[in-house]
């Protein structure tokens, strides 16, 4: 057993090994065998010269000359016939070798030292890098020692034990032979192995890389030269580069462009090109850069090495990180990039330059209704109409969505940059016609003017769109410059971001609930989480004093993240003290910047897990703006988040003004219905009407509807009336502290009970 288990691990080991040493047997390139073939055949004639000249000397007249001489010559002519095909030509080259040593022998009456010139053959054949012509050879060796061998022993043995026993003698040298060509093949193999090492290095580069002579004819080529030009390079091999790979090969001027093709394969100078065209197997031009770099063997130049990047990719890559898409503007990095050589030019030519930062009025309705083909139709004719306002060494970017930002330099002065606003403004004040239909567009312009070189370009560009926002404030349609009532309003932000960023670091923020009630029961539904800033100075401060600087900031995260974690504690503390506590909910707010921070799920799961808390007894609301938005990623972010067993909520809805379509799309279980609808509810049929609407909807969704900000009793009235199931607002509960709403639900007097008709049960 054990013995059969070496036996096999021995062969497997010298199996292993010896195929290790067998050659692949790669045809060699036509170039490098026609080199090689031609070193053959020049050794060939020089034997069959070599014994015409012997003869000659020796008197061994014509008919002994033509028998010595004969074979070889005729070899070679068969070696370099045209008509030949290149293995035949071979092996009429090993032939005419081989011939020679056998004639060496016969003239050298079998001299043992005659033998050695089948060896030096054999090694010289080994250069073919051939199966073929090795059998070959082995072969001849063989079967001439073995005929010749037995008809005529004394020509090929001079001993006289080989003479009497001329197969044996021939079997030995046979052997040898085999053993010659073993060591050849071993050889072969060694270098077969360091060129694909070389040839895997060269083939794993992206870039085309090629040999050529100095008749500029392709040696050898990398496999990335076949894959850029779309073909298999071993066809180049042999033609001229110039006529094989240039788009441009013999048009007047061709070589200018393509310099490095040609100075690197004539002049011993290494070129570059960065403007070369090549062809690809089908006929495309395609940009290149190109280098050539001759190869020098002993001070004279022997063939160059040229390679080339296909820079298509790389075009394109410049373009779409310099441009917008759509209209063709610049985007933001261009601009910001021609912002900074403005601002470095300023000083030499003492002039001022403007940003116009220009927002148009009213895009996203014309988006909804008219749909986004029609939406983008509008914005190539804004960004057309824009481009004709400025002058042209001005640069007009689009910054996405419907914000469009110009740079205009060499201005005199601040009256220069109004009119080039007031000429935006008077541009748009023409109807555009998208799908057939006349759409009045408006935009609001904030602008910025600056002479000094200083300038941070981000800060520039925050003043005009500050600049923006006020002309917003300020009814739209207009233009209005930066201030310093503006600037005064930016520090004033910058500082609220520092101080919330500490705030926050500090555990200055608190969370508060207003407790959801059932309108039929009467019960505590949930509560809903609201964060507050507790201040050093200021006291309690209200999210609408500082959220839009933490959206605007990112600071929303880490806020939004605390707000979960401490609401879910407070949840499973609650959960503790059994009762309507235990079928609580709790709902918690988010804000578009979270649902699109890839941590959210992650962070949801974790403080449900770390808690405790049942994912459906956790609320998580979104606003409709957001929904509205439509946005992929923010429906896969929705749908992971439902995975997790919580209920999704619409905030704030009736507040949108056009597309009710998210409502099929995203995962939602609750509409929130805004308060701004629940405030009329009693003052004017209207509203009633659309909050009716607004419940029919929710209900034939199958969606669960909560009112919002219900301050009386005749509105959770006529809510009940209308079938709403649960509501928030004032009338029950403002939003308060934990202990607060604790005290609150346990004493009998406590404001939910306020609800007409309704008893609250406790916990
Ligand atoms: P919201 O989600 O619509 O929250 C309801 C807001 O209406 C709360 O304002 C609440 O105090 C107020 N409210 C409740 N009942 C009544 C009522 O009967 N009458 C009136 N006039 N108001 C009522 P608050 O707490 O100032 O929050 C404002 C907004 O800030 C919230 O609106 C919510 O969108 C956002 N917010 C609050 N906390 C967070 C939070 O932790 N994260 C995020 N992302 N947003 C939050
Ligand atoms: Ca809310
Ligand atoms: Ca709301």
């Amino acid at each position: 057993m054990l013995r059969s288990v070496t036996r096999t691990t021995v062969l497997q080991l010298l199996h292993t090994n010896v195929s290790d040493l067998v050659p692949r047997g790669r045809r060699l390139a036509d170039p490098v065998w026609r080199q090689r073939h031609r070193s053959m055949v020049v050794l060939i004639v020089a034997h069959a010269v070599g014994f015409a000249v012997y003869g000659a000397m020796t008197n061994a007249g014509a008919p002994a000359i033509a028998f010595q001489a004969g074979p070889p010559a005729a070899a070679a002519a068969l070696a370099v016939a045209p008509w030949l095909r290149r293995s035949w030509r071979s092996f009429a080259a090993v032939l005419g070798l081989l011939s020679s040593s056998a004639l060496l022998l016969q003239a050298t009456n079998g001299r043992t030292d005659s033998h050695f010139h089948f060896f030096v053959m054999i090694a010289i054949i080994a250069l073919y890098q051939q199966w073929s012509t090795f059998g070959l050879a082995f072969g001849f060796v063989l079967l001439h020692h073995a005929v010749i061998g037995v008809l005529a022993p004394d020509v090929v043995f001079d001993t006289p034990a080989a003479q009497q026993r001329p197969l044996l003698w021939t079997a030995v040298h046979g052997g040898y032979i085999l053993a010659a060509c073993a060591a050849s093949m071993v050889a072969w193999r060694l270098i077969e192995k360091e060129r694909e090492r070389a040839e895997r290095v060269l083939d794993s580069t992206a870039e085309g890389v090629y040999e050529v002579d100095t008749d500029g004819r392709i040696t050898f080529a990398n496999s990335a030269v076949g894959r850029i030009l779309g073909c298999d390079e071993e066809r180049l091999l042999g033609r001229d580069h110039h006529d094989a790979l240039s788009h441009d090969a013999g048009e007047p001027g061709a070589e200018d462009r393509s310099v490095c093709m040609a100075c690197a394969v004539t002049t011993k100078i290494s070129g570059r090109s960065a403007k070369s065209t090549f062809r690809r197997h089908d006929g495309a031009a395609f940009p290149v850069e190109c280098t050539g770099h001759p190869v020098v063997e002993k001070g004279r130049q022997i063939g160059s090495v040229m390679t080339f990047r296909d820079r298509t990719t790389q075009a394109m890559l410049t373009r779409q990180a310099l441009y917008d898409d759509l209209t063709g503007l610049a985007n933001r990095s261009l601009l910001l990039e021609h912002l900074e050589h403005a601002l470095a030019r300023i000083d030499r030519n003492r002039t001022a330059l403007a940003i116009l930062f220009c927002d148009l009025d009213e895009f996203k309705p014309v988006n909804d209704t008219f749909g986004h083909a029609a939406g983008d139709e509008l914005l190539m004719v804004v960004s057309g109409r824009l481009q004709e306002a400025v002058r042209a060494h001005d640069t007009v970017a689009r910054f996405g969505g419907d914000e469009f930002v110009a740079l205009c330099t060499d201005l005199a002065s601040e009256r220069d940059a109004l009119t080039i606003a007031e000429r935006f403004l008077e541009a748009l004040r023409e109807p555009i016609v998208v799908s057939g239909q006349q759409v009045q567009i408006s935009a609001s312009v904030g602008l910025t003017v600056t002479t000094n070189p200083s300038s941070a370009p981000e800060l520039l560009l925050g003043e005009a769109d500050a600049a923006m926002y006020r002309a917003k404030e300020k009814g739209r349609n207009r233009v209005e410059v930066f201030d310093e009532e503006l600037r005064a309003r930016a520090t004033k932000r910058l500082q609220l971001e520092d101080e919330l960023r500490t705030a926050i670091a500090q555990g200055e923020l608190r969370v508060h609930y207003q407790p959801k009630v059932s309108l039929i029961s009467g019960a505590l539904a949930g509560v809903e989480a609201l964060v507050r800033w507790q201040h050093p100075e200021l006291g309690l401060v209200r999210p609408a004093e500082f959220l839009a600087v933490a959206e605007e900031s990112g600071l929303i995260v880490p806020l939004g993240q605390y707000v979960l974690e401490e609401s879910c504690r407070q949840l499973a503390r609650w959960r503790t003290r059994g009762g309507v506590w235990e079928r609580c909910t709790l709902s918690v707010n988010l804000s578009c910047q979270q649902l699109a921070h890839t941590d959210l799920v992650e962070t949801v799961r974790a403080a449900l897990h770390a808690t405790g808390v049942p994912g459906e007894r956790l609320c998580l609301e979104v606003s409709e703006q957001v929904l509205m938005d439509d946005a992929p990623l923010t429906i896969d972010t929705l749908r992971s988040l439902k995975r997790l067993g919580v209920t999704l909520a619409v905030d704030d809805f009736g507040t949108g003004f056009s597309s009710l379509s998210y409502l099929t799309n995203a995962p939602i279980d609750v509409l929130k219905v805004d308060r701004s609808l629940v405030s009329t509810l009693h003052q004017a049929k209207e509203s009633w009407s659309v909050v009716a609407a607004a419940l029919g909807l929710s209900r034939c969704l199958g969606l669960s509807a909560v009112a919002e900000g219900v301050e009386q009793t005749d509105q959770a009235d006529a809510l009940r009336d209308l079938g709403c199931e649960h509501a928030q607002g004032y009338h029950f509960a403002a939003p308060q502290s934990a202990a607060a709403l604790e005290a609150l639900l346990d004493t009998e007097t406590g404001c939910l009970a306020a609800i007409s008709g309704l008893k609250i049960e406790h916990g």
